[in-house]
């Protein structure tokens, strides 16, 4: 181990992460970074194929953000915005982000993160319906496997199962349907017909419970973390359907499908549906800077802002320089035509290379929207089938072959997944397809090898 990993072990507790495992091994240490490549400390660069954790969309080294930033650290390196007061770039920013935003939302409650924001929805929707004489209108549906962030309320609304062991979660209210895993669930069915019965479990749930204690619906548009689940088309106009009929709030949790992932500005856009909220983070400062959101609706704006106080709020609360970031983030989002760019651009020439690699003989599926994608390995491309190990193994081998070749690809199980920035280039998209391909070879051997095949 370097000096940098003995220290990283010695002290520092990361994320997600089996801790004593790591620090076997160490960390791998990033130094810098430029444009879509990030280089380890031992000289290494490294083609960054998820911007970061979901964030970077615009790229690294963007000397606009930085200047934008050590600005408003000389003017106003600080103040809330707590007791009737406010500041020249917080401002500035809700008007531009509800400006971007489906015509529905014109205001924005600013948080340190998506997980805070996911926070304050479940409290201001509660708040939302016991404000107008419902306070029994207390359940959120979410769904399996969703990732909605690591605070307690953001972790029960996720869905994954080995979270909720931990910490006697989810907390009471929060109850979790079927996702609209095609790949995975679907069987035989068609994809626009099973993506309607995934959709028609919200009713039934909503049937069970009872419709006046049902508060809202959330889930993000394509699931990131859990797998980059794309939905059917069938799928989200049907939520939007179900939770209209029944006047439940339609949430959609855009911190990874927000500012220009799936070629609109919003996930919600793309699928054609208007949610009554929408959460925002990472995209919004390009993780230059801590910063997320919420994005409310008129309806929800109405009931909110005139039933006295809502008794929430964080001390970074429209932080004056997350703001500036988040500006200058969407300066260059919007001069670089960036969500078009992915649209009509990047978008297509990527998925069209990335959706050949199901023609690898260890691929079962490859699907992309925009620019976020996912493969499914398996031994078995005609059934489906998973791999004579645990679950997971083949993927982080996988992992594993790609970091050293020089791509960040992320595993979930036997998932890999990418998100690359959306600013990459075409001869940077032959790199990733180059480097996933030479990855994919050397797993099948490994995996082959090791006996995990059937
Ligand atoms: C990352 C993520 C979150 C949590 O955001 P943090 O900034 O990590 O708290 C919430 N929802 C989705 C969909 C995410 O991908």
């Amino acid at each position: 181990m370097t000096h940098y990993q003995a220290q990283d072990a010695a002290h520092h507790i990361h994320p997600f992460t089996d801790t004593a495992h790591l620090n076997q091994k160490g960390a791998r240490v990033i130094t810098h970074a430029e444009g879509v490549y990030i280089y380890d400390s031992k000289g290494n660069r490294i083609l960054d194929g998820m911007a970061g954790l979901w964030c970077v969309g615009v790229g690294y080294g963007r000397e606009a953000i930085v200047q934008a930033v050590s600005a408003q650290m000389r003017e106003l390196p600080y103040y809330n915005t707590f007791f009737q007061t406010s500041h020249p770039p917080v401002i500035e920013l809700a008007a531009r982000l509800t400006s971007l935003a489906p015509e529905q939302m014109n205001h924005v409650f600013f948080t340190g993160s998506g997980s805070d924001a996911n926070d304050t929805i479940l409290r201001m929707v509660r708040h939302f319906w016991a404000a107008q004489g419902q306070p029994e209108r207390q359940v959120i549906i979410s769904r399996k496997n969703a990732y909605h962030g690591s605070t307690v309320a953001g972790a029960s609304l996720g869905g994954f199962s080995v979270v909720h062991e931990q910490g006697g979660l989810p907390i009471p209210g929060i109850v979790h349907i079927n996702q609209p895993y095609w790949y995975g669930d679907g069987g035989d069915l068609d994809p626009n017909e099973f993506g309607l019965q995934r959709a028609r479990e919200l009713e039934s749930k909503i049937l069970e419970l009872g419709a006046d204690k049902v508060a809202a619906f959330i889930g993000e548009p394509i699931q990131g973390a859990g797998g980059v689940v794309i939905p059917p088309l069938t799928y989200w106009p049907e939520i939007e359907r179900i939770c209209r009929k029944y006047d439940i709030l339609l949430i959609t949790d855009e911190v990874i499908t927000g500012f220009g992932r799936t070629g609109e500005w919003f996930g919600a856009d793309y699928f054609g549906i208007k949610p009554d909220l929408m959460t925002i983070a990472k995209g919004l400062t390009a993780g230059y800077i801590p910063m997320g959101g919420v994005l409310v609706s008129d309806r929800v704006f109405d009931v909110i802002a005139n039933h006295g106080e809502f008794y929430h709020g964080y001390t970074y609360s429209g932080h004056p320089v997350a703001c500036a970031a988040a500006l200058a983030t969407l300066n260059i989002l919007e001069s670089e035509n960036l969500p078009q760019r992915v649209k009509s651009d990047i978008g297509p020439y990527l998925q069209e290379r990335w959706l050949k690699l199901a023609e690898h003989p260890l691929v079962g599926e490859a699907r992309m929207l925009g620019l976020v994608g996912g493969i499914e390995l398996t031994p078995n491309k005609t059934k489906r089938a998973p791999f004579k190990v645990e679950k997971g193994t083949v993927g982080l081998i996988c992992r594993e072959h790609s970091f050293n070749n020089g791509l960040v690809m992320r595993h979930v199980g036997d998932t890999m997944i990418i998100s690359p920035p959306l600013v990459i280039s075409h001869s940077e998209v032959d790199e990733l397809i180059e480097k996933a391909t030479l990855t994919l070879d050397q797993t099948y051997a490994q995996a082959k090898d090791q006996g995990f095949f059937s």
